[in-house]
């Protein structure tokens, strides 16, 4: 068995971009943990001013970046006050920060399409990239994963189902693997017909029975959207085609995917539910590191069900499957057609079922175009935008044309 090497390795440079979410704060636990390893170099965030300082105070990082430029003068005295010198204000603030500071490893936990440039600029730059952004490689991932191979960087993923993925796949060959089998837990809504959901509260949606993460994976994760990006993500980073895709639900959120492979055998990775050990593995690979974060405990009896799904059930999932069948720019629109509707249903403007209604008719009059460079991308993606604000819009009068 090989050493554990852990206090051979050089300290590591994060730039953890997203650092005030969910994926964000637990990534700064591991570092917390992990204070020998890494070091926070810079950080970024939305528009949540005092969670970034407080995050800059705490970790003594070099920069700081903000999207949202109505806080700029706010965020440039901060900063000074802490000694930080290096500031990056406005929307293309974080894009600005991976292409020109120092740091080994891009932390990105930015949620939605604001990942997709920075991704590709730290790539393009040879650095590796540990993606809890999902959206990403849902609407670039051929472009990113092409950009990764030709600059020797590595695309590392966090999501709890890829990570799962990665760790049996290694050692593997290609022509070993069979099917891939990604779990979800079903959201708060499996067992309901899809139909009877129309009525659901925000609060009902936003309460995911094994996982707490952001406002808009957690919609997602009830509506099976999230399992849907999820398929395109494997897609992407491992080259198995949709049809050797598979998803089942199992309910505890305990083994987090498994791969089957030609001779009938399975792999499976396996812990409590807690993104703190995928976390923890993008950031320590190709080494393991020991930590007590989590623990898995089997002195106590626990059963583990799974469960076939069909999609039929939640639409989203399907949709998903359809956009990868259109191709090209169809993922790109698909996400971005979600990040329009789920806000939408937050604000309490469209019905829980609508969502799957306004990504449905976006798709429907999608015409896709080959994924030729990053503007292809981006138009699809304001493109969408604009179909699924018109979308919207439509569900809402008809909505108001029969309430009154
Ligand atoms: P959160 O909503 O909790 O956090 C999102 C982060 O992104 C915040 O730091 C937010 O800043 C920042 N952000 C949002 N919009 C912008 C923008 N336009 N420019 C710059 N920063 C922005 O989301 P999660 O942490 O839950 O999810 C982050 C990503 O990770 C998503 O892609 C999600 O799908 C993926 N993921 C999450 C998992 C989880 O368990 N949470 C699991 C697997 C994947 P601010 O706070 O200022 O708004
Ligand atoms: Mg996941």
């Amino acid at each position: 068995m090989a050493l554990n090497r852990e206090y051979h390795s050089a300290v590591k440079s994060l730039l953890l971009q997203g650092a005030t979410g969910s994926i964000g704060r637990s990534t700064l636990a591991v570092v917390r943990e992990k204070s020998k390893r890494f070091r926070i170099a810079g950080i970024a965030a939305g528009s949540d001013l005092r969670g970034l300082l407080e995050i800059a105070a705490e970790f003594h990082v070099s920069s700081v970046a903000l999207h949202d430029d109505a806080q700029a003068g706010e965020l440039t005295a901060a900063a000074k006050q802490l000694g930080i010198d290096r500031v990056y204000v406005g929307p293309r603030a974080l894009q600005e920060q991976v292409a020109a500071e120092y740091y080994d490893l891009l932390v990105n936990a930015v949620m939605g399409g604001a990942g997709l440039r920075t991704t590709m600029s730290a790539l393009e730059r040879g650095k590796s990239v540990a993606l809890a952004n999902k959206e990403a490689l849902v609407a670039a991932g051929p472009l990113l994963m092409k950009t990764a191979r030709a600059h020797g960087a590595a695309i590392l993923p966090v999501d709890s189902e890829h990570s799962a993925l990665y760790q049996c796949l290694l050692g593997e060959r290609a022509d070993s693997v069979r099917r891939l089998w990604l779990t979800s837990s079903g959201g708060p809504f499996w067992g309901m017909p899809w139909d009877s959901l129309d009525d659901v509260s925000v609060e009902r949606a936003l309460a995911h029975p094994t996982w707490k993460m952001g406002p808009k994976i957690t919609i997602d994760s009830a509506t099976l959207f999230n399992k849907g990006l999820e398929v395109i993500e494997a897609e992407r980073l491992f080259g198995v085609d949709a049809s050797r895709i598979r998803v089942l639900v199992h309910r505890q959120s305990v083994v987090h995917s498994m791969v089957e492979f030609v001779d009938g055998s399975f792999k499976a990775q396996l812990s409590v539910p807690d993104m703190r050990l995928p976390i923890l593995f993008a950031l320590t690979y190709p080494e393991r590191a020991t930590s007590d974060l989590v623990r898995t405990e089997f002195d106590r009896s626990f059963s583990l069900t799974f469960e076939p799904l069909t999609n039929e059930l939640f639409p989203c999932l399907a949709l998903a499957y359809a956009a990868l069948a259109q191709g090209g720019t169809a993922p790109a629109a698909l996400s971005a057609a979600d990040e329009i509707a789920v806000p939408a249903f937050l604000r309490g403007e469209i019905s829980f079922t609508a969502i799957a209604r306004v990504i449905e008719r976006v798709l429907a009059r999608w015409t896709p175009r080959p994924l030729v460079d990053l503007e292809t991308v981006e138009d699809a993606d304001r493109m969408a935008r604009e179909m699924a604000t018109e979308e919207v819009q439509r569900v809402r009068s008809r909505a108001s044309m029969k309430c009154c």
